[in-house]
Protein backbone atom coordinates (compact mmCIF):
# COMPACT_ATOMS: atom_id res chain seq x y z
CA UNK A 1 0.00 0.00 0.00
CA UNK A 2 1.32 3.36 -1.56
CA UNK A 3 2.29 6.12 2.21
CA UNK A 4 0.47 9.30 2.73
CA UNK A 5 3.20 11.44 2.01
CA UNK A 6 4.33 9.17 -1.57
CA UNK A 7 0.50 9.73 -2.50
CA UNK A 8 0.54 13.48 -2.00
CA UNK A 9 3.43 13.51 -4.04
CA UNK A 10 1.76 11.83 -6.93
CA UNK A 11 -1.17 14.30 -6.68
CA UNK A 12 0.88 17.58 -7.31
CA UNK A 13 2.48 15.73 -9.94
CA UNK A 14 -0.59 15.18 -11.35
CA UNK A 15 -1.94 18.49 -11.52
CA UNK A 16 1.08 19.98 -12.14
CA UNK A 17 1.59 17.78 -15.38
CA UNK A 18 -1.91 18.54 -16.19
CA UNK A 19 -1.32 21.84 -15.87
CA UNK A 20 1.17 21.57 -18.14
CA UNK A 21 -0.35 19.52 -20.81
CA UNK A 22 -3.52 22.16 -20.98
CA UNK A 23 -1.30 25.57 -21.41
CA UNK A 24 0.34 23.58 -23.97
CA UNK A 25 -3.01 22.57 -26.03
CA UNK A 26 -4.58 26.35 -25.17
CA UNK A 27 -0.93 27.27 -26.73
CA UNK A 28 -1.42 29.87 -23.36
CA UNK A 29 0.54 30.26 -20.10
CA UNK A 30 -1.92 30.32 -17.27
CA UNK A 31 -0.79 33.08 -13.60
CA UNK A 32 -3.53 31.84 -11.72
CA UNK A 33 -4.79 27.98 -11.15
CA UNK A 34 -7.93 27.35 -8.86
CA UNK A 35 -8.65 24.35 -7.56
CA UNK A 36 -11.57 23.06 -5.86
CA UNK A 37 -10.53 19.89 -3.58
CA UNK A 38 -12.87 17.49 -1.68
CA UNK A 39 -11.05 17.51 1.64
CA UNK A 40 -11.18 19.81 5.06
CA UNK A 41 -8.40 22.52 4.22
CA UNK A 42 -7.38 25.92 5.69
CA UNK A 43 -8.91 28.76 3.40
CA UNK A 44 -6.53 31.65 4.50
CA UNK A 45 -3.33 29.32 3.62
CA UNK A 46 -4.24 25.73 1.51
CA UNK A 47 -2.98 23.37 3.99
CA UNK A 48 -4.94 20.52 4.27
CA UNK A 49 -6.10 19.42 7.16
CA UNK A 50 -7.33 16.02 6.25
CA UNK A 51 -8.29 14.20 3.18
CA UNK A 52 -9.01 10.91 3.90
CA UNK A 53 -10.37 9.34 0.84
CA UNK A 54 -7.57 10.74 -1.26
CA UNK A 55 -4.67 10.01 1.19
CA UNK A 56 -5.53 7.62 3.74
CA UNK A 57 -7.64 7.98 6.77
CA UNK A 58 -4.39 8.58 8.80
CA UNK A 59 -2.74 11.60 7.05
CA UNK A 60 -1.21 14.67 8.08
CA UNK A 61 -1.63 18.50 7.46
CA UNK A 62 -0.54 19.05 3.82
CA UNK A 63 0.85 22.57 2.89
CA UNK A 64 -0.88 21.74 -0.68
CA UNK A 65 -0.32 25.72 -2.11
CA UNK A 66 3.43 25.44 -0.84
CA UNK A 67 3.87 22.11 -2.63
CA UNK A 68 2.10 23.39 -6.02
CA UNK A 69 4.16 26.71 -5.34
CA UNK A 70 7.48 24.74 -5.63
CA UNK A 71 6.68 22.84 -8.47
CA UNK A 72 5.65 25.35 -10.28
CA UNK A 73 6.35 28.75 -9.05
CA UNK A 74 5.10 31.08 -12.23
CA UNK A 75 1.29 30.09 -11.48
CA UNK A 76 -0.32 31.77 -8.22
CA UNK A 77 -2.20 28.59 -6.53
CA UNK A 78 -5.25 28.76 -4.86
CA UNK A 79 -6.41 25.78 -3.08
CA UNK A 80 -10.49 26.31 -2.11
CA UNK A 81 -12.82 23.28 -0.63
CA UNK A 82 -15.43 21.81 -3.32
CA UNK A 83 -18.14 22.72 -0.92
CA UNK A 84 -16.87 26.37 -0.84
CA UNK A 85 -16.21 26.74 -4.28
CA UNK A 86 -19.80 25.67 -5.40
CA UNK A 87 -21.45 28.13 -2.49
CA UNK A 88 -19.50 30.83 -3.80
CA UNK A 89 -20.84 30.26 -7.31
CA UNK A 90 -24.42 29.61 -6.02
CA UNK A 91 -24.45 33.26 -4.02
CA UNK A 92 -22.52 34.69 -7.61
CA UNK A 93 -25.34 33.44 -9.84
CA UNK A 94 -28.48 34.52 -7.67
CA UNK A 95 -30.58 37.55 -9.34
CA UNK A 96 -31.94 38.38 -6.56
CA UNK A 97 -29.86 39.99 -3.77
CA UNK A 98 -29.08 37.89 -0.92
CA UNK A 99 -30.04 39.06 2.50
CA UNK A 100 -29.14 37.06 6.22
CA UNK A 101 -27.55 33.58 5.65
CA UNK A 102 -27.51 31.07 2.75
CA UNK A 103 -26.53 27.70 3.60
CA UNK A 104 -25.18 25.04 1.17
CA UNK A 105 -25.34 21.30 2.55
CA UNK A 106 -24.11 17.93 0.51
CA UNK A 107 -24.47 14.63 1.41
CA UNK A 108 -22.41 11.90 -0.11
CA UNK A 109 -19.46 10.13 0.65
CA UNK A 110 -19.28 12.70 3.32
CA UNK A 111 -21.57 15.32 4.50
CA UNK A 112 -20.59 18.92 4.69
CA UNK A 113 -22.07 22.14 5.03
CA UNK A 114 -20.97 25.59 4.17
CA UNK A 115 -22.88 29.14 4.89
CA UNK A 116 -22.87 32.13 3.27
CA UNK A 117 -23.36 34.92 5.03
CA UNK A 118 -24.38 38.57 3.53
CA UNK A 119 -23.61 40.73 6.32
CA UNK A 120 -20.27 39.48 6.20
CA UNK A 121 -20.80 39.07 2.27
CA UNK A 122 -18.55 36.28 2.41
CA UNK A 123 -17.96 32.87 4.25
CA UNK A 124 -17.14 32.92 7.80
CA UNK A 125 -14.18 30.89 8.57
CA UNK A 126 -12.78 30.16 12.38
CA UNK A 127 -9.89 31.73 13.48
CA UNK A 128 -8.05 29.13 13.99
CA UNK A 129 -8.00 26.70 11.64
CA UNK A 130 -9.95 28.25 8.86
CA UNK A 131 -12.51 25.75 8.37
CA UNK A 132 -16.04 25.87 8.12
CA UNK A 133 -19.22 23.39 8.49
CA UNK A 134 -17.04 20.29 8.63
CA UNK A 135 -20.06 18.77 10.31
CA UNK A 136 -19.99 15.25 9.06
CA UNK A 137 -17.08 14.32 11.47
CA UNK A 138 -19.58 16.00 14.42
CA UNK A 139 -20.58 13.04 17.33
CA UNK A 140 -24.45 12.46 16.82
CA UNK A 141 -27.05 10.50 19.24
CA UNK A 142 -28.62 8.16 16.61
CA UNK A 143 -31.73 6.02 17.97
CA UNK A 144 -35.04 4.64 15.94
CA UNK A 145 -37.73 3.07 17.64
CA UNK A 146 -35.66 3.42 20.94
CA UNK A 147 -33.23 0.93 20.08
CA UNK A 148 -29.86 3.38 19.46
CA UNK A 149 -27.25 2.70 16.57
CA UNK A 150 -23.80 3.05 16.75
CA UNK A 151 -22.00 3.24 13.57
CA UNK A 152 -18.23 3.59 12.53
CA UNK A 153 -17.33 6.81 10.43
CA UNK A 154 -14.80 6.76 7.56
CA UNK A 155 -12.17 8.15 9.17
CA UNK A 156 -12.76 5.56 11.71
CA UNK A 157 -14.09 7.41 14.49
CA UNK A 158 -17.59 6.49 16.40
CA UNK A 159 -21.21 7.92 16.11
CA UNK A 160 -20.10 10.77 13.48
CA UNK A 161 -22.50 12.07 11.44
CA UNK A 162 -21.33 10.67 8.18
CA UNK A 163 -21.50 6.65 9.92
CA UNK A 164 -25.72 7.28 9.76
CA UNK A 165 -26.03 9.58 6.40
CA UNK A 166 -23.60 9.89 4.18
CA UNK A 167 -23.92 7.80 0.94
CA UNK A 168 -22.63 4.94 2.91
CA UNK A 169 -24.11 5.98 6.27
CA UNK A 170 -27.47 6.11 4.60
CA UNK A 171 -27.17 2.66 3.72
CA UNK A 172 -26.01 1.60 7.62
CA UNK A 173 -28.91 2.94 9.19
CA UNK A 174 -31.25 1.25 6.44
CA UNK A 175 -30.23 -2.02 7.01
CA UNK A 176 -30.04 -1.44 10.49
CA UNK A 177 -33.75 0.11 10.22
CA UNK A 178 -35.40 -2.53 8.85
CA UNK A 179 -33.49 -5.53 10.68
CA UNK A 180 -35.24 -3.42 14.21
CA UNK A 181 -38.39 -3.14 12.44
CA UNK A 182 -38.68 -6.70 11.90
CA UNK A 183 -37.69 -7.32 15.36
CA UNK A 184 -40.43 -4.86 16.37
CA UNK A 185 -42.87 -6.58 13.95
CA UNK A 186 -42.05 -10.10 15.47
CA UNK A 187 -42.60 -8.94 19.06
CA UNK A 188 -46.44 -7.89 18.28
ZN1 LIG B 1 -15.58 11.00 11.10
Amino acid sequence: MASTKWLQGAFVRYVVEDVLLRMRARRDIASRVSIALGAALDQRTGVVWNAGPLWGDHCEPFDLRTALQSALPQIDWIIVNDVTATLVSIARQRREPLTGTLMYVTVSTGIAARTWSSALDGIPIDGLAGLQGEIGHLPVACSFRESVLHGRCDCGGSDHLNAFSSGRGLNFSLRRYAILTRRCSNVE
